[in-house]
């Protein structure tokens, strides 16, 4: 008899959180605990075997799958865990850059997975403190980071502004001068100082990409034209920068103000007026003078 999505869902939750703590057994073993911890999921598997032992229907369609996700293998009858850097130790989801180890060097992908998990070993090393600390801002910091990469426009204002925001927090943990000795030893004292370290050096790395965005990129072309800007930029009130004038008209037209013009608009562009006139006339201003020139440049 078949059992049910569900059933089938329930029956390897069980056999993950199984091996999690077992990391070698029989399926006559299984079926043992399942009679000490769980006899309704027993039941279901002794309908589902019919006239079978009750661990044929696990050894038959559930244990082979998730030795085909890659974590389990079968020898003389025995399963096996097969522990991998890149699988956590507990769940056996796969992990990417965020994950606790233990002085054995089990990676865990979350706190949940690490209390949940028998062969879990404290790390009798110093910094431990500094390390979950450490690990609990790294878990938050590293995804808003990625996020803070995707397409956003920071050519506006409220967008560059959090940036910035990201950028000073990043940059005052890395500078914590608790993590001075992790980042002079380079990591090299312990495995934790190493993990530290490690997720030191990413986070240094995630801040200068996000620099860049902030003050390269999208900010040095023409939102209009996307040339290059020279120091004769315009800026709208939107912090949005323009190559030129003509540029922001051409932008205005397509893209109508819907509020009041910035009430100093006016002197903004008054000043900005004779500073690109000093910037274009400056030298031939200054050679036509053949005296008082110091009195010129005041002038200027
Ligand atoms: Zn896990
Ligand atoms: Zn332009």
């Amino acid at each position: 008899m078949a059992i049910s999505i569900g059933n089938r869902i329930h029956l390897t939750t069980f056999l993950k959180d199984y091996f999690a703590n077992n990391r070698t057994s029989s399926a006559f073993e299984i079926v043992v605990t399942l009679q000490e911890e769980n006899t309704e999921l027993l039941q279901i598997l002794n309908d589902a075997s019919a006239k079978m032992d009750a661990e044929s229907y696990p050894t038959q369609y559930i244990l082979p799958k998730l030795k085909n996700d890659g974590w389990l293998s079968l020898n003389d009858g025995l399963w096996k865990v097969q522990l991998s850097p890149d699988r956590c130790s507990c769940c056996f989801k796969s992990i990417g850059q965020i994950y606790i180890i233990n002085i054995d060097l089990n990676r865990y992908c979350s706190w949940n997975c690490t209390e949940k998990c028998y062969y879990y070993a404290n790390p009798y090393e110093s910094n431990l403190d500094l390390y979950s600390d450490h690990y609990d801002q790294f878990e938050t910091l590293l995804p808003k980071c990625i996020f803070f990469q995707e397409n956003r426009d920071y050519s506006l204002k409220e967008n560059r502004a959090v940036l910035d925001t990201m950028i000073r927090k990043l940059d005052s943990m890395i500078q914590d001068p608790d993590y001075s000795e992790v980042l002079r030893t380079k990591g090299t004292e312990s495995c934790i100082d190493a993990e530290i370290y490690r997720m030191l050096l990413l986070l240094s790395q995630e801040s200068q990409r996000l620099q860049v965005l902030l003050s390269g990129g999208a900010l040095n072309v023409c939102v209009y034209c996307s040339s290059s800007l020279d120091e004769k930029y315009i800026v709208d009130q939107d912090g949005k920068l323009f190559c030129s004038d003509k540029c922001l008209d051409n932008f205005l037209e397509k893209n109508p103000r819907e509020y009041e013009p910035h009430p100093y608009e006016d002197q903004y562009s008054l000043i900005r007026g004779s500073y690109i006139d000093i910037l274009e006339n400056w030298e031939q201003h200054l050679s036509s003078k053949e005296n008082f020139l110091e009195a010129a440049v005041d002038e200027l």
